[in-house]
């Protein structure tokens, strides 16, 4: 094809870093067998500190951003993808060394694309997305650990977030007794509507960490990092088990021994971006089952693809709330 799309371009001067929509045509795209018409996109995090240059996270320049997307197939060498069908990607270095998802057009492997679960739109799709996806493996994580419901409450840290909301909303479905740790306990209803028994402030888990506080949760999930999990790890119950994925305070964990030690404590990496295909589709396939999309609509607000400068400037100051789902086509 040589009509032209519409993206949003991030380069890097002496100057510093330049961020404008441009009109590209596929021969701008990179290596891929599966070309994609965008239809949505989502601002993540990282979209917001790769936007706003606030964090190195484009490993390329020039760079089209967007670390996911969904759309429709329109070119396919790939036997699993025919033009029609809906795809989802997330990770794999998407919006940060390949092109990514601010954009009308995406070309990517066709190993990097999951199928749209069925009943779901596009748009439905990236109201989970690399958000939703990374929740469902920490809660897949917590469970493969042996974690059950019986064995007493849970905390999700930055629950107002993507990763934190879509965590316990799967939670409180699973059966679980969540405990939402947030900065805005004005936001109550919100929890309350995603499932969650009750909040819990997020200044209970700052300063610096005991090496044992009392013992407070069976399993957390936390997108926080830093003296935040620090004190969820000393919080932790015997044979507790906490997932990191995130650092949205920090990158450093000033947490000491003890909780592993006296308590046998757990604490499991997670991360979304080169899972295999297998574990991709498990995840898709219980978000599927287990999000109640309607719900999920409270916790999303829609941007247009002009949208994404002010949003972006917003996620990275904590000002965001839930997903926020551009709409791209
Ligand atoms: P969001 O910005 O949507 O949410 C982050 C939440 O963290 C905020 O809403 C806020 O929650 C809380 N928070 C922010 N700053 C602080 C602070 N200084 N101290 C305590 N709490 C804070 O981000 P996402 O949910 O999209 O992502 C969360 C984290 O997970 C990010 O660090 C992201 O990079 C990481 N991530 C990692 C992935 C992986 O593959 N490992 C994949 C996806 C995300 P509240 O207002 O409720 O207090």
């Amino acid at each position: 094809m040589t009509d032209t799309f519409r993206a949003l371009l991030i380069d890097k001067t002496d100057e510093g870093q330049s961020v404008a929509y441009t009109q590209l045509t596929d021969a701008d795209l990179m290596e891929g067998d599966v070309t994609v018409r965008v239809t949505h996109s989502t601002v993540n995090y990282k979209d917001g500190l790769a936007i706003t240059g606030k964090a190195p996270i484009l490993r390329k320049y020039p760079l089209i951003p967007g670390i996911d997307f969904s759309g429709e197939v329109i070119a396919s060498g790939d036997a699993r993808y025919q033009p029609g069908d809906n795809v989802i990607c997330t990770g794999w270095g998407v919006g940060e060394a390949h092109h990514g998802g601010f954009s009308e057009r995406a070309r990517v492997p066709g190993e990097w694309l999951v199928p749209v679960p069925e009943g779901w739109s596009n748009a439905d799709a990236m109201t989970m997305a690399t958000a939703g996806f990374t929740a469902m493996l920490c809660v897949l994580r917590l469970e493969d650990l042996g974690l059950t419901p019986e064995a007493g409450d849970v905390v999700v840290t930055g629950a107002a977030g993507g990763v934190g909301s879509v965590a316990v909303a799967l939670l409180a479905t699973a059966g679980y007794s969540v405990y939402a740790s947030t900065g805005r306990p004005e936001e109550v209803d919100y929890f309350k509507t995603l499932g969650a028994k009750d909040i819990v402030h997020r200044e209970e888990f700052s300063g610096k960490a005991r090496p044992l506080s009392k013992a407070r949760w069976a399993g957390a999930v936390d997108v926080v990092g830093s003296s935040t999990l620090a004190n969820v790890i000393a919080q932790m119950k015997y044979h507790g088990i906490v997932t990191a994925c995130g650092l949205a305070q920090g990158a450093d964990l000033p947490a000491n021994v003890m909780p592993f030690i006296l308590r046998a404590v757990t604490l499991a990496g997670v991360e979304s971006v080169t899972v295999p295909r297998e574990a991709r589709l498990r995840a898709w396939a219980r978000l599927a089952q287990d999000i109640d999309m309607e719900r999920m609509k409270a916790m999303t607000s829609h941007i247009g693809f002009d949208d994404l400068a002010a949003t972006a400037d917003k996620i990275v100051r904590g000002q965001t709330r839930g997903r926020v789902v551009v709409d791209i086509a």
